[in-house]
């Protein structure tokens, strides 16, 4: 008899979505010549910089040539890949990374959801209320948690991102092993400050717990202050393992290719306490699960790091961040609260009231469409996501209805 894994039947659908693509479509029944703007979903809107596209057209040049073409490629991705990432995006900033600590992936989706299989299942995780959803489903779907009820699962630590600890969250207060932590954060747009993640770096030193650091939003901080990656801190390769992706940073949501950075001191422990090195658990993990990226595909990504990719991402990030800085800018001046929007492309915003009341607020007086903050976690409630990724064009009229709206309220 082949048995299921009943833990899938305690996943909560999300309707979140769908319910949107519902509301979303009986407003545009109702009013055929009404326009909608959607800036709800996290997908950039913009093509990829000239530098991707000519090293893609390079590479898939050399795969139509035997003498150049390429079969499988390393699991862990192209050295000149590696190499590139260790030096511009860690060495840089006085991060000591090796580019074999590196591993290119298909996306920071599937790796924060693989990660947590090279864990025991009986461990006890933390992750941020509100959050990015991967997180909690894929420990759902291992049974690391018991019922869900009451908008929660037992035996998960929520870490609480509310108003009051300025969307970041403290310490837990009750033992856990495994901390998800995402900086700049989605769906709030906060950050982090080196002096807090410290905080967190010692705390899992203490306590031999380890910290997955999602960190896919890090090419939007702006502000010299801010951490862009968890080894910026003193004592975090024992203790983090890191995300990025190339999908926000560059806009290969559709291209695909991210990495994941495993530290060789990075340690976990067996039952035993003896200590392990979680980077060749996870080198075994993806060498036998995983092929690799495609060539062109890594080719693309290695572009951005040449002298007129880095051009490329900036005018890209710089776009981006002019429309979180023309919504942050026009809420606020509604007298609304928000947070996010300056070293994010996302901004979270005090709704005064219930999140579906002012989704409904926005798309049948504006004819905008935000996410509402309930569907990420119950501290979401009350707040809506409004995302930067569309073009200026369509972010000024947005404002000017949403303004509108909002005025006559
Ligand atoms: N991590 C966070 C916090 C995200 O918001 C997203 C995408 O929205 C991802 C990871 C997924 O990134 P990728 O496109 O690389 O799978």
């Amino acid at each position: 008899m082949i048995k299921i894994n009943e833990n899938y039947f305690k996943l909560q659908a999300s309707y979140l979505f769908s319910d949107i693509a519902k509301r979303v479509s009986a407003f545009q029944n109702a009013n055929p010549e009404k326009e909608i703007i959607k800036l709800g979903i996290g997908d950039v809107t913009k093509a990829l910089p000239e530098a991707c596209i000519k090293a893609f057209h390079e590479a898939i040049d050399e795969m139509a040539q035997d003498s150049t073409f390429k079969g499988y490629g390393p699991e862990q991705g192209y050295s000149f890949l590696r190499e590139k990432i260790a030096v511009e995006d860690y060495q840089s900033r006085n991060a000591d990374i090796d580019p074999d600590e590196i591993f290119i992936s298909d996306g920071a989706k599937c790796d924060t959801a693989n990660i947590q299989e090279i864990f025991s299942p009986d461990i006890k995780i933390a992750l941020p209320d509100p959050v990015y959803p991967v997180y909690l489903d894929t420990n759902v779907m291992a049974g690391r948690t018991g019922k869900y009820s009451g908008g929660k699962y037992s035996n998960i630590c929520y870490l609480k991102s509310t108003k009051k600890n300025g969307f970041v969250p403290d310490l837990p207060e009750e033992p856990v092993d495994l901390i998800y932590l995402c900086f700049p954060n989605n769906p709030t747009g906060a950050t982090i400050s080196k002096d807090i993640l410290q905080q967190w770096v010692d705390y899992a030193r203490e306590t031999r717990a380890l910290i997955l650091f999602d960190a896919a939003y890090e090419a939007f901080i702006s502000d010299n202050t801010i951490p862009h990656s968890i080894y910026e801190i003193k004592g975090a390769k024992e203790v983090a393992i890191e995300f990025r992706s190339f999908s926000k940073t560059a806009g290969f949501t559709g291209t695909r290719c991210a990495f994941t950075l495993v530290p060789k001191e990075c340690r976990g422990f067996d039952s035993s306490s003896n200590t392990h090195s979680l980077h060749s658990i996870w080198d075994r993990r993806q060498s036998t699960k995983f092929n690799g990226v495609s060539y062109p595909v890594q080719k693309a990504a290695a572009a951005i790091y040449s002298d007129e990719g880095k051009k490329q991402v900036r005018t890209l990030i710089d776009y981006y961040m002019k429309n979180a800085a023309i919504i942050k800018k026009g809420i606020t001046a509604l007298g609304f609260n928000c947070i996010g929007g300056e070293n994010s492309p996302y901004i979270w915003i005090d709704a005064r009231g219930d999140s579906w009341d002012f989704f409904d607020l926005l798309l049948d007086k504006a004819g905008v469409v935000c996410t509402p903050g309930s569907g990420f976690g119950s501290c979401g409630s009350g707040y809506i996501r409004i995302s930067a990724f569309n073009s200026l064009e369509n972010v000024q009229k947005a404002m000017k209805s949403i303004n509108q709206a909002l005025k006559s309220q």
